[in-house]
């Protein structure tokens, strides 16, 4: 059986559930190498109002059409079995940009019906959020991450290909008088943003929102990231520690991909604020991941840089009873792989594009 997944073609052989030979008898999303997964990440869309150096290629990716797509119901009935069959509980939307979805606000309503206490989150570039926040929180979504790499218009727009700096702005503000909290903003680390990283993090700490930046991952579509060439997280302290006195904390939660920095001297709602670092290429949390994947077509993936994909998309429409869509999802998270092997010198970089995955 194959499955066009618009940009590579992925191949299931057989129409049984692959071996879970050792697993022991457990509902959870468990793994060979003793991990559980309680993360859920749904990709809505490839399509994008921006096009990211580091993610998105100029042309944008291939359209997936419409009916390839998860619709709202589909993507319920997924978050569902996450939840009560699978021990999910925590959910995020991305993509691709969600807001290109007009439907989202039926998707989060959808899913939260089903959701029980697991939080509905989303991770967006924020662009068109300011016309969209008050209806999709009133849908169910409680928390927000927003993309900002840089706080200078002339490189956000050469970063993104697109102009696009205050319409971000737009939505942050928005989101701010939604009450949405904590904030949070993601910035992709790289040789091009670091000059800006401590305006960045002033803005952020201005604005009330936690700043984290991610070590950029080999997941362009334009494939330019160079191992040799990245910024890590140890070069962004130095830069940040000429303006910034940074102090570490105890960590509580080895699952949590960041690592938080106390910014001495600075404060939002009376507690410290912090800028937190995921240098998910040089400190691996491979051994702590607690994530699993939904692509829009709705294959499952277990790790953002395995290309084995299941078809939860077509048990779903061969009417499967949600009992053996979840014994699927158990034997896909089952075969997880250890690590990225970024570290390997026989390294390949996934097929999917960060994009065309959901980070
Ligand atoms: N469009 C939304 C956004 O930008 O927030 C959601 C999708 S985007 C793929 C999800 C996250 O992946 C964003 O925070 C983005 O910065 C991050 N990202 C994209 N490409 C990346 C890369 N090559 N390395 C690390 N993070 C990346
Ligand atoms: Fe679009 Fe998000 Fe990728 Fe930027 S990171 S191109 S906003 S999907």
């Amino acid at each position: 059986m194959s499955l066009s997944l618009g940009f590579p073609t992925i191949r299931r052989d057989s129409a049984a559930i692959p071996s879970t030979i050792g697993r022991p008898d457990a509902p959870g999303l468990i793994d060979r190498h003793g991990r559980t997964a309680r993360d859920l990440r749904i990709s809505v869309t490839e399509k994008c109002s921006l096009r990211c150096t580091y993610c998105m290629p100029e042309a944008g990716l291939p359209a997936i059409a419409r009916r390839d797509l998860l619709d709202p119901t589909e993507i319920a009935r997924l978050v569902g079995i996450a939840v009560r069959d699978l021990g999910v509980r925590d959910i995020r939307f991305t993509g691709g940009e969600p807001l290109m979805r007009s439907d989202l606000s039926e998707i989060i309503s959808l899913s939260s019906a089903v959701a029980g206490g697991a939080s509905l989150s989303m991770t967006t570039n924020g662009i068109g959020l300011n016309k969209r926040v008050d209806e999709l929180v009133a849908a169910g979504l409680t928390r927000l991450n927003i993309s900002l790499d840089t706080v200078d218009r002339d490189h956000f727009a050469r970063l993104t290909r697109r102009d696009r700096l205050p319409s971000v702005f737009a939505g942050i503000e928005a989101a701010k008088k939604a009450g949405v909290a904590p904030l949070k903003i993601n910035a992709v680390l790289m040789r091009d943003t670091l000059g800006g990283a401590a305006d960045l993090l002033e803005w952020s700490l201005a604005n009330g929102a936690k700043l984290r930046f991610i070590e950029q991952m080999p997941l362009d579509a334009d494939e330019a990231w160079a191992r040799d060439n990245m910024v890590d997280a140890a070069e962004l302290l130095d830069v940040l520690s000429t303006r910034f006195t940074l102090t570490q904390p105890h960590r509580d939660d080895p699952s949590d991909p960041a690592e938080e920095w106390l910014v001495d001297g600075h404060s939002y709602d009376g507690r410290p604020a912090t800028v937190g670092i995921i240098a998910s290429v040089t400190r691996s949390f491979c051994a702590a991941c607690d994530r699993t994947r939904v692509t829009a077509e709705g294959t499952v993936r277990s790790c953002l840089f395995g290309d084995d994909e299941t078809d939860l998309r077509a048990l779903l429409r061969e009417g499967t009873p949600d009992a053996t869509i979840a014994e699927w999802w158990r034997a896909a998270m089952w075969g997880k792989q250890k690590g990225h092997g970024m570290e390997r010198a026989d390294f390949q970089r996934p097929l999917r594009s960060m994009g065309a995955i959901g980070g």
